[in-house]
């Protein structure tokens, strides 16, 4: 029966119909489950339909250009999803789409299965989730918590914490994919927890993105996350040296990048995403480095690596010289351009 509804049905209508006959779909995905072990309703439905998809309530706290549309994609998965931002503005747009509107992330946690935190640094972390009216506070012992803001890895392990002395699992999942990602629905998520903890954030997880790695235990994804920045930090403006020195002695630099992307100075910052205006379409360089990830966030992660290098006394003396590269471009007008304008930077241009 619901294999003859659901095709030719809109995903909302697709839900609606599973919710209307849950119980039906239940014992009848029992019922022809092959494993005998597959017992709750998420698990038999799933089998049952041809969808990844489990409709949970959930919630969103931080809606920025990341999570706007990161909760926006759990609302057209299906989810029943409540949000939570500081910006009154921000949730509105949300209640546009579908979304019930809380008035903190208390109110959040206690109305949901699962929450989903999205905001700017570690301190909001903390505030959100052991702050006054936050989420540990209101929330009932089981809930889920999967927090995707790039934080400091210690950080999310005090959370993590607290979370567990009140009977809630959390994990920390930060994302690459920028804003697109998060608008396509095809981020990668660098998780760390428990391996229970990690198969069940997957399950939501899957909703927003694309790639859903288990890098190890709490705080091991932020490790993932802030190392892989630092070293994309420094290489690019490595690459963007190059070329700057290449145009000083009077090569081309499509030619030069030509030569470098298929020899070893090859890399993502080189043949990906290249700093150079007019060597490649299609990226921030081509379109005067609107869009794309922001010097300030860039800076924001060489922090955080600076910060747990020098707690755990790791040398890393190319990102600290990158984390000055690009603060000195914050302090002249980048921060909103996107990083790799720091060959605009050592070209000597001013940020308009
Ligand atoms: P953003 O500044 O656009 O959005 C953050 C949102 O959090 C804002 O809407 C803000 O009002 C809200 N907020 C702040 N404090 C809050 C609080 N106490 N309670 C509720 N809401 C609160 O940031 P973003 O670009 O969406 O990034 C979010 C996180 O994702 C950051 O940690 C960032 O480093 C990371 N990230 C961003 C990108 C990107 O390309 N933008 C890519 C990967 C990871």
């Amino acid at each position: 029966m619901y294999r003859s509804i659901l095709p030719h049905t809109l995903p909302k209508d697709y839900f609606r119909i599973i919710r209307m006959f849950s119980t039906k779909a239940l014992s009848a995905a029992r019922a022809v489950s092959p494993h005998a072990h597959a017992t709750s309703t998420t698990q038999c439905l799933r089998m049952f339909s041809t969808s990844n998809i489990v409709n949970q309530k959930v919630g969103f706290v931080g809606l920025g250009n990341m999570g706007r549309h990161m909760a926006n994609n759990l609302i057209k998965a299906g989810h029943e999803v409540t949000v939570y931002d500081i910006n009154t503005t921000a949730a509105a747009s949300l209640a546009e789409k579908g979304a019930k509107v809380a008035n903190s992330p208390g109110e959040v946690a206690s109305q949901v299965e699962t929450v989903i935190t999205m905001v700017p640094n570690s301190s909001h972390v903390i505030d959100v989730y052991e702050g006054e009216g936050g989420i540990i506070d209101s929330a009932k012992p089981g809930l889920q918590c999967i927090d995707a803001s790039t934080i400091d890895p210690a950080a999310s392990r005090q959370v993590h914490a607290s979370a567990t002395k009140k009977g809630l699992t959390f994990v920390d999942a930060p994302v690459s994919g920028g804003v697109g990602g998060a608008e396509n629905g095809t981020l990668t998520f660098m998780v760390g927890g428990d391996d229970e903890s990690f198969a069940k954030a997957k399950e939501v997880l899957t909703d927003m993105g694309k790639n859903i790695v288990h890098c190890g235990g709490v705080g091991t994804g932020e490790v993932a996350k802030i190392c892989n920045n630092m070293c994309m930090g420094i290489s690019m403006a490595g690459v963007a040296e190059s070329f700057n020195l290449g145009a000083k002695l009077g090569i081309d630099k499509k030619v030069l990048a030509d030569i470098i992307n298929s020899s070893t100075g090859r890399c993502w910052s080189s043949d990906t995403y290249n700093p150079v205006p007019g060597v490649m379409e299609g990226v921030p360089a081509s379109r005067d480095y609107e869009g794309g990830f922001g010097t300030a966030l860039m800076l924001k992660d060489l922090g955080l690596a600076t910060q747990a290098a020098t707690a755990n006394q790791a040398a890393i003396p190319l990102g600290n010289a990158a984390q000055a590269v690009y603060s000195t471009m914050t302090a002249h007008g980048y921060g909103k351009k996107d990083f790799s304008s720091v060959y605009a930077h050592l070209k000597g241009d001013r940020a308009e």
